[in-house]
């Protein structure tokens, strides 16, 4: 007999049929001998909806305020599975997060998980319930409900697996695991058996939002095994573990992230300091930087580029403005970048990665804006507009590698 946690996303529970085809998978897992924790997240597109209905009413809303409005989809979610699993004929009970023992700091939007007591959840597995719990939702120290942010379920079943030290952590989602790219838009992208901690690391921080990169970030961390896997198709998917078999495969993943803005500093003073200065005061106010380029000084004077998501730009651009040091100088914001990246760990051996994914976007007649490299990836910054076309291309010249 193991303990199983199993999750499921958004789409596989958006409307009855669906509930109740998550609920025999659940209840066949449990009849055949297992202890079952099942995370769901809100039916469909019920979390995008609440937001809309929210901007009607006020877009300023506090993040205290939108996190009690957006954990409500998840507790529908809980308790219309727990009633098609009463259905099917199985003891269940539905726990929403604080019920689960979710403890989170105070961070509104996006809190991060201190603790999962599981008490409860443990109290209901020994009476031998299968336990529904809400994903997605913690309560802080104040006993307000908090939201670990968008995709946040998969988080919430990987810390339930890690508290409990489950045999397996089931993810189970509209596709039949993690490919090569996203199957929706390359079609020939391939599924793989398994992908190590890191890989995967990358590509959810990178932009495959098949799995959120906290979530991953934790199963390495607490050593869970992760199956990613179809909800519709009964077939095994792709496992996430310390280390993968196809160590030869050159790239795993190509993937791109459009939630990126790129700021430009036309002129600044080439002294020291200055990077520090500019950038310590961005690190106070939380916003986050990726790659970073800073043109050789002339005329005693330099550019700095750097990245920033689209929901820090706005506050990026005044506090750049609100710098003595650069008054005067032309700050620009450009929100029509893509992020398109390669990863794979085998390319830290392997010379002429990079030169083959640049050959891929000549060849697509794509200009490169930045780039940035890791010892498992390397980024290309791009227009918007070009950045599926990107995908496909590199995506097809490391193909025959794959086969
Ligand atoms: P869920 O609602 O189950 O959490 P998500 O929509 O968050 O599902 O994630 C699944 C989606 O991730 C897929 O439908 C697919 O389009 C997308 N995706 C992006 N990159 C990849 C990839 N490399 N492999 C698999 N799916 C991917
Ligand atoms: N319902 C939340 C969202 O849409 C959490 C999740 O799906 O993981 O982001
Ligand atoms: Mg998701």
């Amino acid at each position: 007999m193991a303990l199983i946690v199993q999750k499921f996303g958004g789409s596989s529970v958006a409307d009855a049929a669906r509930v109740m085809n998550v609920a025999s998978i659940v209840t066949d897992t449990y009849r055949a001998g297992n202890d079952v924790v099942v995370v769901v997240s809100a039916q469909g597109d019920t979390t995008d909806d609440l937001i809309a209905k929210a901007e009607e009413i006020n877009p300023k809303a506090s993040r205290r305020e939108m996190d009690m409005l957006l954990a409500s989809g998840e507790q529908i979610s809980i308790a219309l599975l727990a009633m098609a699993i009463e259905k099917l004929g199985c003891p269940v009970c539905s726990l929403l997060g604080w019920q689960a023992g979710f403890s989170t700091n105070s961070t509104h939007g996006s809190a991060r998980i201190k603790k999962v007591s599981a008490e409860r959840i443990k109290m209901e597995i020994a009476k031998k319930n299968i336990v529904v719990v809400a994903g997605f939702q913690g309560l802080n120290k104040y006993d307000d409900i908090t939201t670990l942010g968008r995709g946040g379920s998969d988080t919430s079943a990987v810390a339930i697996a890690a508290a409990m030290q489950a045999d397996r952590c089931q993810i189970f989602t509209d596709v039949e695991g993690v490919y090569t790219a996203d199957p929706r838009k390359v079609p020939n992208a391939k599924k793989l058996e398994d992908i190590s901690y890191d890989e995967m690391l990358e590509l959810a921080t990178l932009g495959a939002q098949v799995l959120n990169n906290r979530s991953v970030e934790m199963a390495k961390k607490y050593n869970v095994q992760l199956e990613v896997l179809s909800s519709l198709v009964r077939k095994p998917g792709t496992i996430v573990k310390e280390v993968s078999s196809m160590e030869k495969m050159l790239v795993r993943g190509v993937t791109k992230d459009t939630n990126v803005a790129r700021i430009t500093i036309i002129g600044v003073q080439n002294d020291p300091g200055i990077a520090y200065k500019i950038f310590g005061k961005l690190a106070a106010k939380n916003i986050n930087v990726d790659i970073i380029l800073q043109s050789v000084g002339r005329d005693n004077t330099k550019d700095i580029v750097f990245t920033t998501t689209k929901a820090h730009a706005e506050e990026c651009v005044e506090v750049l403005q609100g710098l003595d040091l650069l008054a005067g100088l032309k700050i620009t914001c450009e929100t029509d970048v893509a992020k398109v990246s390669v990863v794979g760990a085998g390319m830290e051996s392997h010379p002429g990665v990079a030169a083959k994914m640049f050959e891929a976007l000549f060849e697509a007649d794509i200009n490169i804006q930045m780039i940035a490299t890791s010892e498992i990836k390397i980024s290309v910054l791009i227009d918007a507009k070009d950045a599926d076309k990107a995908v496909s291309a590199i995506h097809n010249a490391f193909i025959p590698v794959l086969n």
